[in-house]
């Protein structure tokens, strides 16, 4: 595996795989790698002959006040971790190199609406930064293929989008969330848990469960959400929402659909927020 940061090199690099008729499959990241995001590249591997993964910790999806700073920054770590796959080049672009007329002065790329309800309006402008970085580096790979986890659900709604609306000759390709075997969803967040956090911090994927089995034995969608906001509380959640919503668009569903519903959560156990899903399938 080869580490690049500058953009000649890997644009060099990408072009002599092209010219031997190569397909390239693409995964973004944000560092600290763990088995979710090496699923990912294990997925790109299935996908396409070469893979690029990057890791830049981007600064524009943090809002002030949130985590940028100390967000972990474990790169030997994650090139010993990435030398065990079949990632053939680790980019690792500088804040200038992805950002060459400052943050301030940067082309932004935003989607209304998907971009603005959930994440999008507890974490204002966070998909603007989400969708901004990830159409540089789009371009800087030009991959056949992207590959993302559903993890990040409402993120891969945007991806597609990004991708559809600006015509961008990439496939999509998503990956299943990747837990412990408590159910706790794996995040480089984690990490700062306490004890008693890290005891507490299951209950968010077994109140999605919960909150599933509910809605399909007939209760309503709105009783449903409230009862399973009050049960996060009771284990010491501080919820930013936890909802019912079509899958795709992430809207509030009419009536009492059986299919193409998801359930999404945000909460804070002490100072980490951390985010989940569960596709409902009846
Ligand atoms: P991040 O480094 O957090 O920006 O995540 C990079 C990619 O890894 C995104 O597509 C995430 O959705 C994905 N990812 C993060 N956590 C997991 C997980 N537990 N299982 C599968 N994919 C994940």
């Amino acid at each position: 595996m080869q580490t690049v940061q500058k953009t000649a090199i890997l644009r060099a690099t990408i072009r002599s795989w092209r010219a031997q008729g190569q397909s390239l499959a693409f995964v973004p990241t944000m560092g600290n790698l763990h088995d979710g995001h090496l699923s990912l590249v294990s997925k790109a591997h299935d996908c396409a002959d070469r893979v690029v993964v990057s890791i830049f910790v981007n600064p524009t999806q943090f809002g002030p006040g949130e985590d940028y700073a100390r967000y972990p920054r474990t790169l030997e770590a994650d090139q010993v971790g990435l030398s065990g796959t079949e990632c053939d080049v680790l980019f690792l672009p500088a804040v200038e190199t992805m950002f060459p007329y400052g943050l301030e002065q940067t082309v932004r790329v935003k989607i209304p609406v998907l971009g603005d309800t959930l994440e999008g309006a507890y974490r204002v402008g966070h998909f603007d930064g989400v969708s901004t970085v990830l159409s540089k580096l789009f371009n800087l790979v030009q991959p056949d293929y992207a590959v993302f986890g559903e993890k990040d659900w409402q993120q891969l709604q945007i991806v597609r989008r990004l991708v559809a609306d600006l015509s961008l000759p990439i496939e999509i390709m998503a990956e299943p969330t990747r837990r412990e075997a408590d159910g706790l969803a794996l995040s480089s967040r984690n990490r700062f848990l306490n004890t008693v956090e890290r005891a507490r911090a299951p209950v968010m994927y077994a109140t999605l469960c919960w909150m599933r089995d509910n809605y399909f034995s007939g209760h309503a969608r709105a009783v449903v959400e409230t009862a399973a906001r009050a049960r996060l509380q009771r284990a010491g959640f501080e919820i930013d929402y936890i909802v019912i919503r079509g899958a795709t668009d992430l809207t509030e569903p009419e009536e009492h659909p059986r299919t193409g519903l998801i359930g999404l959560v945000a909460g804070h156990l002490g100072s980490t927020r951390l985010i989940d899903n569960l596709l409902f399938d009846a």
